[in-house]
């Protein structure tokens, strides 16, 4: 029920990584990266499946030698969503991995070495139809570079991208996205900000290594906030130690709130204090919990007492106001039912849950309509 996202994003040349558009008008792709061992097939495949579940577009794996790219595509040949291959150092792999079937390379043609292998590397990529990203990281930054600059800086991370995006330009080759990640948020953005002015290339955000699950999730969210707001980002990828599907979810997280995209339940809920007339922390982890299944947008909010209740509830498909004796249930800004505490978790979940389903016909409907 949200007005669309007063973003006016930086207009970018579009490449597709498989089958998702990256760049353009796209919507922004969420990605995320396994942390199995590539030559443990069954574990990756099972990463990456669950990867998709929560919504990835795109899952990068790291192959680091030559066992792992047969492993690479192994694992491609049974997973629908678009695979990036995380190279460094050894050109061969990526020749490899282009034979297999891989969807986009990553690689820093810094590392790769002399012209003639990043220009193997490059019609490799030409013949079968894969883009490049070209990821510079604070942390790997060359070494006449470090030299210059003395330590790792925003100029230092945009000199070494455009280094690497003349390379490309000299081979003709536009079917590139770009990173400069730094742990630290102001280099970073610094860093995107400038790039984005100087290249009309697709931009894959992140803040590398960016902390734990909430540490991380705070950083990332501060930094790609920022770039975001400016319209800046065409793919995030939010790195946390923690489970990669958190990364997912996170980044998702991260869109829903600058509404750059819908996906899921979008939940509006109070903090609760003595007003609350139902358990609000309780319900609301409950609710998020189960119905993490549903791709469906939908507004829901949850809110313990009258204060904020009926306002919030105006805006929502669903709005929950905490009441005495009996909660009450707004459907598309109006009261509706009551429902009680016990069992309204439940309750709460059918509405929501028959909500999804009236929208998702509503949908099918237009569709069918228009064709
Ligand atoms: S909406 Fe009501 S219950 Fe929730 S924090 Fe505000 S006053 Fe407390």
């Amino acid at each position: 029920m949200h007005a669309p996202s007063p973003i006016k994003r930086r207009l970018s040349r579009q490449i597709h990584v498989g089958n998702v558009a990256v760049g353009g008008d796209a919507p922004i792709s969420v990605q995320s990266m396994t942390n199995t061992n590539t030559l443990d097939v069954d574990a990756t495949v099972g990463q990456i499946q669950q990867l998709e579940k929560a919504g990835a577009d795109i899952v990068r794996v790291s192959v680091p030698d030559m066992d792992a790219a047969a492993a690479f595509g192994k694992i491609k040949q049974r997973v629908d969503v678009p695979l990036v291959a995380d190279i460094h150092f050894d050109y061969k792999i990526a020749l490899r991995v282009a034979e297999l079937g891989v969807d986009c390379l990553r690689i820093n043609p810094g590392n790769i070495g002399r012209e003639d292998r990043v220009r193997a590397v490059v019609s490799a990529a030409r013949h079968h139809g894969i883009p490049i990203r070209i990821g510079v990281n604070a942390g790997s930054l060359e070494k006449d570079l470090q030299k210059k600059y003395g330590e790792p800086t925003p100029a230092a991370l945009v000199e070494s991208a455009m280094r690497h995006i003349d390379h490309l330009d000299r081979l003709d080759f536009q079917e590139f996205k770009v990173s400069v990640k730094a742990s630290d948020v102001f280099m970073a953005v610094a860093a995107y900000r400038d790039l984005a002015t100087r290249i009309e290339q697709p931009l894959h955000l992140g803040i590398t290594e960016a902390g734990g699950l909430r540490s991380g999730t705070v950083k990332s969210s501060i930094g790609l906030g920022m770039l975001l707001m400016d319209g800046i980002g065409d793919t995030i990828r939010v790195s946390l130690a923690a489970d990669p599907v958190e990364e997912i979810k996170v980044g998702f997280d991260m869109l829903k709130s600058l509404r750059l995209r819908a996906k899921g339940i979008n939940f509006i809920a109070c903090p609760s204090c003595s007003r609350q007339n139902f358990d609000v922390i309780s319900t609301m982890n409950q609710l998020e919990e189960r119905l993490e299944d549903v791709m469906t947008p939908l507004d829901v909010s949850v809110i313990g007492c009258v204060v904020n209740g009926p306002g919030e509830a105006k805006e929502t498909d669903i709005g929950l106001t905490g009441g005495s004796p009996a909660n009450l249930v707004y459907i598309d800004g109006k009261p509706a039912s009551k429902l009680r505490n016990d069992h309204l978790v439940d309750d709460l979940e059918k509405l929501i849950r028959d909500k999804v389903r009236q929208k998702e016909q509503q949908q099918e409907n237009m569709i069918a309509r228009s064709v």
